[in-house]
């Protein structure tokens, strides 16, 4: 990973010289992979816009660097403060870069900051140290605002983070609606690093463990002994709290080059998540087999990403049994699925019946329900969660599930949301899991519920004819 990962200062200067013999020769090509090596996650598209950064630092520096280092240089701190989106990369992806760059330790203020997205490339065309208000609530940044609005957005700062720190001090408190109704939430992680941090802030567990964070940055996949050892790590942190290990969801806009089994067109319709795991079942099993030896029985539940049907779920349920059997387990580990496909929403009351329970991935599903691309940032404007069309087959997911009294979440990005909590436990959601630094907060939202009035907001909700409708009546109805 990425913190541990270093280059040595013989390295790094073997590799100068040959980026300057290549700059002279005039042989882009290999720089292109000398930066791809470096920064393996880079796409085709990125490799221009860090070419020159990376060049430049391995021409002047003369120390180990770490890959964490080397990132921050070519996606400099500014640009991360305004969430500054390179070319719609993987959102995912950046926010866990992001909480790298600002994790509590390094600045516990930008920590609990929310992020913005998708700006598009005309912030570059912003002067160095011009004064801009990025306000990541509404969605907007205002570039040399005059001084009453600097003076507004300044007021504005300081009584959230004096809400901020009232959600804290109840943020170990369980989250009960005003009628009583508990509402479980929990963090979604990538390290132990972060499940510190989300168990410091009320975190009643982990609702998604993306487990594809440990396959990057490197050019072999992590074998058993390193994932159980990083699996049984992250469930230490969070003591007896459950821990929902999502399988490898590796494909489309988690790129990991060596998984992946050729070009795609379309690679977000292609071989991702649960399919990759089907035609890569080496991988699978030798995960299934780490979460078992690294994750206590009574905290391990293992969540299935991309699923379109239960036969899927069958097919791994047997995998996960065998695995299970020959490490001389007893118990029957809770098995689940995303509901990150139409296909899936539409059929959750099949896939129920198998299915322990179910978890919302927003974020795939409203791509793919509003054929809107989550990484590209011409249309980010329109992958709005609160879409009707969205809220109608979460509420069908909800049905499907509770018709087989199973529970089921949201675990994608409008989790974190607050103004997202009374529609979503309107629609029947029981179990929040949220970016850790948002857990406060939506506990605290929580608390000013009462379940009868979201299931109306929710009903008007699937009613209305926009996202933009849905957010308005979402808001009044938190004034
Ligand atoms: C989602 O799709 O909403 C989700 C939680 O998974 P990811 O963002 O990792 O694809
Ligand atoms: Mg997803």
């Amino acid at each position: 990973m990425s913190e541990t990962f270093s280059y040595t200062p013989a390295v790094l200067a073997s590799l100068a010289g040959e980026a300057k013999a290549c700059v002279e020769r005039g042989d882009p090509d290999l720089l292109a992979v000398m930066c791809h090596d470096l920064l393996p996650w880079a796409g085709h598209e990125d490799v221009d816009r860090v070419l020159g950064t990376v060049l430049k630092l391995l021409l002047r520096h003369a120390g180990a660097m770490r890959v964490a280092e080397i990132e921050a240089e070519a996606f400099p701190v500014d640009r991360l403060r305004q969430g500054w989106n390179p070319q719609g990369a993987s959102i995912a992806y950046l926010s866990w870069k992001y909480r790298q760059a600002f994790g509590p330790e390094r600045d516990p203020d930008l920590a609990q900051a929310k992020m913005l997205v998708a700006a598009g490339d005309s912030i570059l065309d912003i002067d160095e140290g011009t004064a801009v208000i990025v306000d990541a609530e509404r969605g907007w940044i205002d570039v040399d605002p005059p001084p009453s609005e600097r003076a507004a957005a300044e007021a504005t700062a300081s009584q959230r983070a004096a809400e901020n720190r009232a959600d804290l001090a109840g943020a170990l408190d369980p989250a009960v609606t005003v009628d009583g109704v508990r509402i479980v939430v929990k963090a979604n992680l990538g390290t132990a690093e972060e499940a510190r941090a989300a168990v410091a802030a009320g975190a009643e567990g982990c609702g998604l463990l993306r487990t594809e964070f440990l396959f990057l940055d490197r050019d072999t996949p992590p074998g058993q002994d390193e994932q159980q050892r990083i699996y049984r790590d992250i469930a230490a942190v969070l003591g007896n709290r459950p821990l929902i290990v999502r399988t490898l969801d590796i494909g489309a806009d988690k790129n990991v080059p060596y998984v992946a089994l050729g070009r795609e067109d379309n690679p977000a319709l292609g071989l991702r998540g649960v399919r990759l795991s089907f035609a890569r079942p080496d991988l699978l099993v030798t995960q299934l087999n780490a979460i078992l030896a690294g994750v206590p029985p009574e905290q391990c539940r293992v969540m299935l990403p991309m699923v379109t049907e239960v036969d899927e779920l069958r097919q791994v349920r047997r995998l996960l049994d065998a695995a299970s059997q020959a490490a001389g387990r007893t118990d029957r580990i809770p098995l689940g699925v995303m509901i990150e496909t139409p296909a899936s929403a539409v059929l959750a009351d099949s896939i129920a019946v198998d299915a322990d329970f179910l978890s919302v991935g927003t974020n795939d599903l409203t791509q793919y329900v509003l054929a809107a691309d989550r990484g590209n940032a011409a249309v980010s404007a329109r992958a709005d969660a609160l879409h009707p069309a969205v809220l109608r087959l979460i509420r069908q997911a909800a049905e499907g599930a509770h018709r087989h009294d199973r529970w089921i979440g949201v675990c994608g990005g409008i989790a974190s949301d607050p103004i997202a909590a009374a529609v979503l436990i309107g629609l029947g959601v029981t179990e929040l899991s949220v970016a850790p630094a948002a857990v406060p907060a939506i506990k605290a939202a929580v608390r000013n519920l009462r379940t009868e009035d979201c299931r109306k907001l929710a009903e008007r909700a699937c009613a209305a004819a926009s996202a933009h409708e849905v957010r308005s009546m979402a808001a009044e109805a938190l004034e």
